[in-house]
């Protein structure tokens, strides 16, 4: 994924975000899955260029705070590279909350470790090293980009704290106080008006993204169900006859071995005609359940052709496999036991009829003509006195 949305998408997403630039934790968590590891991969390259560049400044306290000049240097390699070191360490260890906290932590020291040296400095000179603070802001909220609340508590505190250092130093030039707060409180504003801008387009981008793959799941999810409303009988929840049709064609493409046995129900007018139709629903749904599941056990494909008429395929070449299953599944049906007391062959279950073709020895790969043999064997199956199968 990439945060690249941008437009219609966005303006929806605004109403999503609130002031402090938060969006909703379920977005907010996806938001890591897509981008976290590139943000710990940024931050640790920042740190280490972050830790160069701070450094420098040994030397120009050298000239603005000669007179704690050894202590500048200590505080800077024995406090700030040792914590730098450590967040690096810890960024692609911890939960992100607390890394982005971490952040926050390590720029607290950098930003309050200069405002701290020029107050107990006695050097003339020592405000001036004020304008390294906008600095440190900008690397914190521009390069780090702190997430905006956070970017707005290190603001708002490191802005305190140098105006009270620039109101209660001893000493201070008085001429320096104002132009001093001008430029740190200006500088430190438009580092947060850089972040707070980076960071809402972040978001916005990253909304927008993630709602319009929302609903474009949503909508393959329902072409789906659609697709299979369109391939499932209504009535007995198994295979139509259209799912049939191309399950059919596709064997006969890959060049399986097909063997189609078409089983129709014995006397189900009687059947319906005694119990009605309602019933005669729940006999076909029960049936159907037992052939999807005689199929299932087989490697095979169950489908309703339409009325009282079901189809099964299995991947079997030889004639004898086709007899075994043809037989074992008027057997399944027999076994269900479904009260038929309406029929007149002396027979009080309800049963089936096969009559079953392949292509195995024909090698006739043709839809019609299986189906057609087939038929011409349940004809056979029925003649002869229903409840059995028949090769065709
Ligand atoms: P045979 O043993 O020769 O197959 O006799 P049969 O009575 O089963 O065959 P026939 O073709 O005379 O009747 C089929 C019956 O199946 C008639 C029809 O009402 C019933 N039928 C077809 N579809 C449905 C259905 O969806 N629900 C119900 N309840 N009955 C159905
Ligand atoms: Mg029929
Ligand atoms: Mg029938």
């Amino acid at each position: 994924m990439s945060a690249s949305g941008t437009g219609a998408g966005e303006a929806g997403s605004k109403g999503r975000l609130d002031w402090l630039l938060r969006m909703p934790p379920e977005v907010e968590r996806a938001h890591e899955r897509d981008f976290g590891a590139e943000r710990i991969k940024h931050l640790r390259h920042a740190i280490i260029v972050g830790l160069i560049v701070y450094n420098i400044y040994n030397l120009t306290s050298l000239h603005l705070m000669a007179d704690i000049q050894p202590f500048t240097v200590m505080m800077r390699l024995f406090v700030l590279v040792p914590g730098s070191l450590a967040i690096f360490f810890l960024v692609p260890r911890v939960p992100p909350a607390v890394r982005e906290l971490l952040l926050l932590g390590g720029m607290f020291v950098a930003s309050l470790l200069p405002l701290y040296l020029v107050y107990i400095s006695q050097s003339t000179y020592a405000s001036y090293t004020l304008g390294e603070l906008p600095l440190v802001l900008l690397f914190g909220n521009m390069l780090l980009v702190l997430r905006f609340r956070l970017a707005l508590v290190f603001t708002t505190v490191t802005c305190v704290t140098a105006l009270w250092v620039l109101h209660a130093k001893p000493g201070l030039d008085q001429n320096l106080v104002f132009p001093l707060t001008v430029q740190v409180v200006t500088g430190l504003f438009f580092t947060l008006y850089g972040n707070w801008h980076v960071e809402r387009q972040r978001c916005l981008s990253y909304l927008a993204q993630y709602d319009a793959e929302n609903r474009a799941d949503r909508a393959e999810r329902r072409g789906d169900a659609l697709r299979d409303l369109t391939l499932t009988d209504m009535l007995t929840g198994i295979a139509n006859r259209r799912h049939l049709d191309e399950t059919l064609d596709t064997w006969l493409t890959e060049r399986r071995d097909v063997l189609l046995l078409m089983v129709d129900v014995d006397h189900f007018k009687a059947f319906n005609d005694r119990f009605g139709h309602v019933a005669g629903d729940d006999c076909l749904r029960r049936i159907a359940a037992a052939l999807q599941a005689f199929a299932a056990r087989h490697d095979g494909f169950a489908a309703r052709y339409g009325g009282e008429e079901f189809t099964l395929l299995f991947a079997v070449k030889t004639e004898t496999g086709g007899a075994f299953l043809a037989e074992a599944l008027v057997r399944t049906v027999r076994d269900l036991a479904i009260p038929h007391p309406a029929r007149a062959d002396g027979l009080v279950h309800v049963t089936v009829s096969v009559g079953y073709a392949g292509t195995g020895e024909s090698g006739l790969r043709d839809p019609r003509n299986l189906v057609t043999r087939a038929d011409l064997a349940l004809y056979e199956a029925k003649s002869a006195g229903r409840n059995r199968s028949k090769a065709g």
